[in-house]
């Protein structure tokens, strides 16, 4: 059974993979042996993940990309190729919020927070299509939310775009099921990261409020990302794809 969740040979690349979530679930591929590429805008953090993944014994680098540029997202994907030889795993990660209540966010804000949250996933994963298919095959991991299923009046256009997410990634599943590229989508609960603590900053009492409404009575870590993130990017899904996976304490199916 290990042997389904094995990813030595692999090479995945994580979209916002040098902190949070991405970072949790880079980790967790890493230890099932895959190669990981970092790619996120800051040199500085995304230096700091790699030398946290090299430290766990993993084979790391990262590209600066901003996955607003399509040119940098093909960059991204010509460096996992050239680097370490392929692509095998997409995580579409990289995200913004701007929490503006629908009648007063500007055009700017929303096409900003649509260009990263949905457009990106959209772009790297035409481009690395026609490199999965040269493998035989590959997974593509796109980061939906809670609002992919709930709405906030805070949260016009990210949770436009995470909506977004989900039928896109059932889009891409039907199309290239042919091709054994799975396309999943993770739904995260409250996970505390620097996204997060923001919101935290900015939202008085959101914090217990996370904590009364989540069954499980906890936020969530960036590790508890890594199981989900094997579990998809491993021939352990082979016959899982277009799903909308929550991974939230219980938060989705509380009443
Ligand atoms: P963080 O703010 O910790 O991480 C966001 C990551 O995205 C950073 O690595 C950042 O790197 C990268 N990023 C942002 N904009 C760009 C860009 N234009 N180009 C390239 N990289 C970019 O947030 P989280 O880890 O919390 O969020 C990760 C994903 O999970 C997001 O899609 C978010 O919407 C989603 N999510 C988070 C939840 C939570 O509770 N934390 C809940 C549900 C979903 P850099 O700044 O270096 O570019």
């Amino acid at each position: 059974m290990t042997r389904a969740f094995d990813l030595k040979g692999k090479v995945a690349v994580v979209t916002g993979g040098n902190g949070g979530i991405g970072l949790g679930m880079a980790r967790g591929m890493a230890e099932a042996g895959a190669a990981i590429v970092v790619a996120g805008r800051n040199a500085q953090k995304n230096e700091a993940a790699v030398a946290t993944l090299k430290g766990g014994g993993a084979t790391a680098s990262s590209v600066i990309v901003d996955v607003n540029d399509e040119k940098q997202c093909a960059a991204m994907v010509a460096h996992a190729v050239q680097r370490h030889g392929g692509l095998d795993i997409l995580v579409n990660n990289a995200g913004i919020n701007v929490r503006k209540p629908p009648h007063e966010i500007s055009v700017a804000e929303w096409t900003l927070v649509l260009n990263t949250n949905l457009t990106s996933a959209m772009v790297c994963s035409q481009i690395a299509y026609p490199e999965m298919k040269k493998r035989g095959g590959g997974k593509v991991i796109n980061i939906g939310s809670m609002m992919s299923i709930f709405g906030a009046a805070y949260t016009p256009a990210y949770a436009a775009s995470k909506g977004g997410i989900v039928q896109f990634t059932k889009v891409c599943a039907t199309a290239w099921a042919k091709d054994n590229i799975q396309v999943n989508a993770v739904l995260p609960g409250w996970i505390d990261t620097e996204l997060t603590s923001n919101a935290r900053r900015e939202v008085p009492g959101l914090h217990d409020r996370v904590l009364s409404r989540t069954p499980a009575g906890r936020w969530g870590t960036p590790q508890d990302m890594a199981g989900i993130a094997v579990f998809l990017a491993s021939p352990a899904s082979d016959f899982v794809t277009g799903a909308s996976i929550p991974v939230d304490g219980g938060y989705a199916v509380l009443g």
